[in-house]
C-alpha cells in the first residue's frame, strides 16, 4: 500500500495533514559543480565511473534536472526538540529524489540543499559548504567504522551565494551553496510517526506503521498488535545498539530530537556533530545546548531512550496496551548496561569474565576525567601496553595527555594504580597480546574525523581546492588500520582548534 501523498502540488509553506509527503520540484542552480563523489555508494548503487562523469548526473544529483518518469517529494514529519514538542517540522531543505533497487538492496536518495518545500517554515531551504562538507565526510567515515549510519553518494556546489549570518555592521555574509545527495533504505524517523498520533490521524498512522512493517521489517510478520509490538521493540534494539557504537568511537550527535532519530536505528542528520577529543562525559559539539548540555556524550543513552518513550506515545495508539511497550522501555535501561560493559571490555581487550571488571571500568573512566586526555590516541596505544611492564603504562599513552606536566602527584599515582591492575587483569586472560592487539585495534580506532580535520579541508574548500576532501575520505575508509603514510593525522587537536567545534545550519 502506498503512502498518502499532499494533495497540494506547491512549494509554499504550510500544514500537510492527513499525508506522509508532498511532491515538490526541486530548484535549479546557477553552477552546478560536483566536488566528489563516494566510489562505495556509487557501487552500492550499481552506477559506473561513465555515470559519474556524466551531465545527467551532475544535472540530477543537484536538482537541476528531474529523472525521467520520478517524482521528487518532501516528507512530513514533527518532533521534539531539546524536550518539547515542536509540532510539524518535515524535510525543510532535504528533496527525496527517487529509489533504487539493486542486488536485492532498497535504497532512497536524497537531495540535502536543493531548495524550499512545504516544510521549510521561516529558512531558506538551501545548504552552505562548509556544512555539506561535514555531513559528507562524516556519514562515509561512519560507515567505515561500522556504526549504522545514513550514506554519502555526492558533494556538490551549486553554484549559488547563500546567506547565513548578519554581520555586525548589518552588511549580510554571504557562503558558497552546496548539496548533498545522501542515501538510505529510508529516511522516516521517530518525528513521522509522532506527527500523526499528535494529529490524532490513527488512520494515517497505522498505514505508515504498515508500510514501515512491510517495506523494512518484512521478517515481523503481517499487521498485528503483537506485529506492532515487535516493531517497537526492533527499532528499540537498533537505536540501542547505534548509541553503544556512537559511545565507542566517541561521536556526539549533538542534536538528538526525536525528528533526528532514525526508524531503522541510522545515524542521521550530520548537523553539529563532534568527535570527542579528550575523554569527557559532559561534551557537547553543539553550542546551543551549552547551557544544559542535553545532548553531552555521557546523555546520549539517556536520550536514545528518552525518544524511544516519545514513540512509544505515538504507537499506542495502535498497540493500545502499555505494559508490553513499558517492557521494552526497560529492556533498553538494561540492555545498555549490558552492552556498554562489553563494549567497553572489547575495548579494554578482555575475553574472560572477572567479577571486578566494572570497577576496573568505572576507575578508568574517572581517570580519563582527570586531566584532558584524548580518547581515540589513549584506547589505540593501549594495545602496546604490556601486562609485564605497568610502570610503562603512563609512557606508552602518554601522546594522549593534552598536558603532559598535569601528570604528576596524585594524578601520577592514580593512573599507575590502574595500570597495576590492569596488568594483573590481564594475566588472566588466555590469548595473547598478539591477538589480543589485534582485537583492541579492530575496535578502537586509530583515525577518527577530529573536528579540526573536517574544518582544515572546508577552509581549502572554501579557496577552490579539494584535495584534503579526498584525501581525509580515503584516510577515513580504513579508520582501524596502521596507515604509516598518515601518522600526521594520528595526533592530538592542535591547540588552535581548541573552541572550534561544528556548525549546524
Ligand atoms: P535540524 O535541527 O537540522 O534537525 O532541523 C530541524 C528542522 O529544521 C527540520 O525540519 C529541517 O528540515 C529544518 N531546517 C533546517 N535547516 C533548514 C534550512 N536551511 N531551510 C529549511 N529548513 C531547514
Ligand atoms: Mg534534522
Ligand atoms: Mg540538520
Amino acid at each position: 500500500k502506498q503512502l498518502p501523498a499532499d494533495p497540494k502540488l506547491e512549494n509554499t509553506r504550510r500544514q500537510v495533514e492527513n499525508a506522509c509527503f508532498s511532491f515538490v520540484t526541486p530548484k535549479q542552480t546557477a553552477k552546478p559543480e560536483l566536488l566528489h563523489v563516494s566510489p562505495e555508494m556509487f557501487d552500492s548503487l550499481g552506477l559506473t565511473d561513465t555515470d559519474a562523469k556524466s551531465d545527467t548526473f551532475l544535472k540530477v544529483i543537484t536538482g537541476n534536472e528531474v529523472y525521467p518518469k520520478t517524482k521528487p517529494f518532501a516528507m512530513c514529519y514533527g518532533g521534539h526538540q531539546f524536550g518539547n514538542w515542536a509540532g510539524q517540522l518535515g524535510d525543510g531543505r532535504a528533496i527525496n529524489l527517487f529509489e533504487v533497487e539493486h542486488n536485492n538492496k532498497h535504497w532512497a536518495i536524497q537531495l540535502k540543499g536543493s531548495g524550499e518545500t512545504p516544510y521549510s517554515r521561516t529558512a531558506d531551504g538551501l545548504a552552505v559548504l562548509r556544512s555539506s562538507v561535514r555531513e559528507y565526510l562524516c556519514s562515509e567515515a561512519m560507515f567505515h567504522l561500522g556504526v549504522p549510519t545514513t550514506r554519502a553518494l555526492s558533494l556538490a556546489l551549486s553554484g549559488d551565494q547563500v546567506m547565513r549570518d548578519m554581520l555586525y555592521d548589518g552588511n549580510a555574509a554571504y557562503e558558497k551553496g552546496a548539496i548533498v545527495s545522501r542515501v538510505a533504505p529510508s529516511f522516516l524517523r521517530f518525528g513521522s510517526f509522532q506527527i500523526l498520533a499528535a494529529r490524532g490521524d490513527t488512520e494515517t498512522l497505522k498505514t505508515l506503521t504498515d508500510y514501515t512493517i512491510s517495506n523494512f521489517f518484512p521478517e515481523l510478520g503481517k499487521p498485528s498488535k503483537e506485529t506492532y509490538i515487535a516493531f517497537f521493540n526492533e527499532v528499540a534494539q537498533r537505536t540501542l545498539k547505534m548509541i553503544v557504537d556512537w559511545q565507542r568511537v566517541g561521536f556526539v550527535h549533538g542534536v538528538m530530537n526525536t525528528d533526528n532519530m532514525s526508524i531503522l536505528g541510522l545515524t542521521i542528520d550530520y548537523g553539529p556533530y563532534g568527535w570527542l577529543e579528550d575523554f569527557n562525559y559532559g561534551w557537547t559539539p553543539n553550542t546551543t545546548d551549552s547551557q544544559h548540555k542535553r545532548y553531552r556524550y555521557g546523555n546520549q543513552p539517556n536520550m536514545g531512550l528518552w525518544n524511544l518513550y516519545q514513540l512509544a506515545n505515538a504507537l499506542y495508539l495502535l498497540i493500545e496496551d502499555v505494559e508490553p511497550l513499558q517492557a521494552i522501555l526497560d529492556g533498553y535501561q538494561t540492555g545498555f548496561d549490558e552492552q556498554s560493559f562489553a563494549m567497553m571490555r572489547n575495548k579494554l581487550g578482555f575475553e574472560e569474565e572477572d567479577e571486578n571488571d566494572k570497577i576496573l571500568i568505572q576507575q578508568l573512566e574517572e581517570n580519563l576525567h582527570l586531566t584532558e586526555t584524548d580518547m581515540t590516541i589513549f584506547f589505540r596505544n593501549l594495545s602496546d601496553f604490556s601486562e609485564e611492564n605497568p610502570s610503562e603504562g603512563i609512557s606508552i599513552i602518554k601522546d594522549a595527555f593534552y598536558h603532559l606536566n598535569e601528570v604528576e602527584g596524585e594524578i601520577e599515582t592514580k593512573w599507575q594504580a590502574w595500570f597495576e591492575a590492569y596488568a594483573k587483569r590481564l594475566k588472566d586472560e588466555t590469548a595473547s597480546s598478539e591477538v589480543r592487539k589485534t582485537k583492541m585495534n579492530a575496535v578502537n580506532p586509530k583515525y577518527v574525523l577530529r573536528n579540526y580535520m573536517s574544518q582544515l579541508a572546508i577552509d581549502d574548500a572554501d579557496k577552490g581546492d579539494y584535495k584534503l576532501i579526498d584525501e581525509l575520505f580515503n584516510l577515513l575508509k580504513k579508520p582501524y588500520s596502521e596507515q604509516p603514510e598518515n601518522e600526521k593525522w594520528f595526533v592530538k587537536r592542535p591547540e588552535w582548534a581548541r573552541h572550534k567545534v561544528g556548525c549546524s545550519m
